[in-house]
């Protein structure tokens, strides 16, 4: 038996997370898997019921389970908050603190009958499967910065400050994740300006030989973000620092066609973090236009990386593309000649194509 906490937070929240449950009930009882699921609050629904974004029973409750399922959080009645108390900033960064989630995982992955709901050419991005292992609590965001008056005027500065037990953990787990998919590793910085780079390179060469089944390319990050769009089938596996993975992870996510198809993990504690790409989406809130397949995937990476149940994993995608390949689509992917559904009924149909497969 697993146990989940489940945030559904704000905005579509509400309506995309019940969907990825019920795919994860459809899963347990096709293997025979109990999940429990409890629910808690976080983000703006938070702020307006306990009067923070984070509260401690949350908080508890996602210590104690196995994973937890978040929706999104934010929107445009905690806007006016002060930075440190809006949802964003008060729930979302403590949580993976907390937890300890120091990878965030997020693929790119084209599923083809949406090929032309993606800016590139249907022949540049057809076959685009890559994976980028971002690493999320070190770095320019986390090091020591200051903004100061000067006789000159202000200055400010940020560090980008790395160790190598913090380059080595990101750098092994994105070794160990290429090993089991097709075995290549780009390794993305700037070693040729940065000295943080130069460590991370230099660990990378060191790790290498630990993992002889995985070959290692090192790219600039300039010209990753080039090659990612001028041939994205060249990447598999791409590990990286937090601020590079923040933006490569960005203009991958466009690739696929729609930020409503992309999943995300954030991973290294010991409980697992799953949640779409996307945020809470107000404009479409409440009107059951949101696309769930995000969250639906992302309960695809909870089962392959907090369950390790690959089989299952690889049944929800499966269905997933399944009911593309039949032409269902939510209104952000839909294109003339397709059947337009909303949120529950793109949730209904993966649970059908995942119980007939
Ligand atoms: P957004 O991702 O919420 O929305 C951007 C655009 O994509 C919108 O047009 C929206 O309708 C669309 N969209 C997003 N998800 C979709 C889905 N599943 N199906 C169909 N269309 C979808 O980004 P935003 O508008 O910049 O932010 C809205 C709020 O969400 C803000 O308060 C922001 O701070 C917050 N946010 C939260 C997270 C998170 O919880 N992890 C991430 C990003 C933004």
């Amino acid at each position: 038996m697993y146990k989940i906490a489940v945030l559904p937070g704000d905005g579509i929240g509400p309506e995309i997370v019940p969907e990825a449950v019920k795919t994860l009930e459809a899963v347990g009882s096709r293997e025979g898997v109990e999940f429990q699921f409890s629910e808690a609050l976080v983000g703006g629904a938070a702020i307006d019921a306990r009067g923070r974004a984070l509260p401690a029973e949350t908080l508890a409750l996602c210590r104690q389970s196995d994973a937890v399922l978040l929706g999104a959080v934010g929107g445009p009645k905690w806007d006016t908050l002060p930075p440190a108390e809006r949802p964003e900033t008060a729930a979302l960064l403590p949580l993976r603190k907390e937890l300890g989630l120091y990878a965030n995982l997020r693929p790119a992955y084209l599923f083809a009958p949406l090929a032309a709901a993606s800016p590139l050419k249907p022949e540049v991005v057809t076959g685009t499967d890559l994976l980028i292992v971002r690493e999320l609590t070190g770095g320019l965001y986390f090091g020591p910065k200051k903004r100061e008056k000067t006789a000159t005027g202000e200055v400010a500065y940020d560090t980008m400050l790395y160790s190598t037990a913090e380059i080595e953990r990101i750098v092994r787990l994105a070794f160990t994740i290429a090993r089991q998919r097709r075995g290549h590793l780009t390794s993305v910085d700037k070693a040729n300006v940065l000295t943080s780079s130069r460590l991370w390179r230099d660990t990378v060469e060191r790790l290498k030989g630990e993992f002889p089944e995985v070959t290692v390319e090192h790219m600039y990050v300039d010209n990753c973000a080039m090659q990612l769009v001028r041939r994205p089938t060249q990447f598999d596996v791409i590990v990286t620092e937090n601020t590079f993975g923040d933006i490569l992870s960005d203009q991958a996510s466009v690739l696929t066609g729609s930020i409503g198809m992309l999943p995300s993990a954030s991973i290294g504690g010991v409980v697992g973090l799953y949640e779409p790409c996307h945020g809470s989406a107000p404009d479409i809130a409440g009107q059951q236009k949101a696309n769930p397949l995000a969250t639906i995937l992302s309960v695809a990476m909870m089962l392959k990386y907090s369950f390790k149940m690959d089989r299952a994993a690889q049944a929800v995608e499966a269905a997933v593309s399944r009911v593309l390949a039949k032409g269902y689509r939510t209104p952000d992917i839909y294109v003339p000649g397709t059947s337009l559904v909303g949120t529950a009924e793109m949730g209904a149909l993966v649970r059908q194509e995942l119980q007939e497969g």
